[in-house]
């Protein structure tokens, strides 16, 4: 009896142990995460068959949650839609979840959807008639296959470094993005461009590695770490390109100017046309526009430089389109251009591609080569942000 008292106050107290100790590794604010958390991205949408294989280790096929088979590597599916559920080699299944889950033992499993091969886990969910391919697949593998579609590997590692890091604290803040169509993330540029395993590239893994589970964050919370192509010349305060204002989106000077140079020209006729559809404004007559200085402001021009609005003035009216509108009705590289006259055409001029906000790319390249570190070119896009280690391996 004694003995059992002692046993159990023993087993009170481990319990009170396990307990103190899970509590040391729970989350206790927005950012901390003691695991690497998984990503669920969407491969395909509106899929009605898909061919299915595993290529590496074993999976179990399972129909929601409960496991159909094994499936030894080497194993083909070929899988169609079906009311209430799916058709798999032939054979009906009702449910509204396939999965491929790995079969641990077997070691890492990898699966190829359509001839693509993916690491983590599948997931063909049934929505809207049709069926929705969902890769759940590890943050740090998921960086691994982003990176090269950002930056191309053979960039200075300090860059490469930068570019993951923001890589992958963009993919953690926006976790969710795509609740809607059940995941996270998309795998186009809408989010960031995931190929699955033939995306990855050597050095670009090592700088993943080299930076695991580091993240950015601002007053705790993860950053929105959006990047682009190049400036420029300088980056932009977020209000000036998206009307809200993001603390660290601030504008940054970088260390070449006037890069990537673009240059298009319309006659006068074809650039009328395109701007009736914003306006009838009769034959156009004068562009109002300050001339561009980098990192200059203006009336018209924001911080950088950048394009806040253009007034067109026509034989029978005024047109005011901001940069935005503009860059997105002429496909124009950026924000930072000149605009004018001669003649009878349209001349533009500019430099960078992209938004313009957070890091650029072709600049996090230049600091790089000059020696900067990766954290310290992260600083220097993203103000007052904060480094952290969100979990480690
Ligand atoms: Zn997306």
């Amino acid at each position: 009896m004694k003995e059992r008292c002692v046993h159990r106050v023993k087993g009170i107290l481990r319990a009170m142990m396990l307990l103190l100790l899970a509590l040391s590794v729970l989350p206790l604010g927005a950012v901390q995460a003691a695991w690497q958390p998984s990503l669920a991205i969407g491969l395909l949408e509106g899929q009605t068959t898909a061919s299915l294989a595993v290529r590496q280790g074993a999976a179990n096929l399972s129909l929601d949650e409960k496991v159909l088979r094994n499936l030894p590597r080497g194993t083909t599916l070929t899988v169609a839609v079906e009311s209430g559920g799916f058709l798999v080699n032939g054979k009906r299944f009702s449910g509204k979840t396939l999965a491929l889950k790995a079969d641990k033992e077997k070691g890492e499993m990898i699966v190829s959807v359509n001839g693509r091969s993916y690491r983590g886990e599948l997931r063909l969910v049934r929505h809207q008639g049709g069926f929705t391919v969902v890769n759940d697949i590890p943050a740090e593998a998921y960086v691994k296959s982003v990176l090269p579609s950002e930056m191309p590997p053979e960039w200075p590692a300090e860059a490469e470094k930068a570019q993951a890091i923001a890589a992958r604290t963009f993919a953690l803040a926006n976790r969710g993005r795509h609740q809607a169509d059940g995941f996270d993330l998309c795998a186009t540029t809408h989010c960031q461009t995931y190929t699955g395993i033939a995306g990855e590239r050597d050095a670009s893994t090592a700088a993943v590695q080299a930076t695991y589970g580091q993240v950015m964050t601002y007053q705790g919370r993860l950053v929105d770490a959006v990047f682009h192509t190049d400036s420029g010349g300088m980056t932009e305060n977020s209000e000036d390109v998206w009307g809200s204002r993001i603390p660290y989106l601030r504008a940054a000077s970088e260390m070449q100017t006037a890069t990537k140079p673009w240059h298009r020209e319309w006659t006068l006729e074809a650039f009328s046309a395109k701007l009736a559809a914003k306006g009838t404004i009769g034959t156009l007559k004068r562009i109002k526009l300050s001339p561009l200085q980098i990192g200059k402001r203006a009336d018209d021009r924001a911080s950088s430089g950048r394009v806040k609005s253009v007034t067109f003035v026509g034989t029978r009216g005024t047109l005011r389109l901001s940069g935005n509108e503009l860059r997105s009705l002429f496909q124009l590289d950026s924000t930072l251009f000149s605009l004018r006259i001669e003649g009878n055409r349209v001349l533009a001029t500019g430099y960078g591609a992209g938004h313009g906000l957070g890091l650029s790319q072709w600049g996090a390249k230049a600091y790089a080569e000059k020696g900067t570190k990766a954290q310290a070119i992260l600083t220097h896009y993203y103000q007052g942000v904060e480094m952290k280690q969100l979990y480690k391996e």
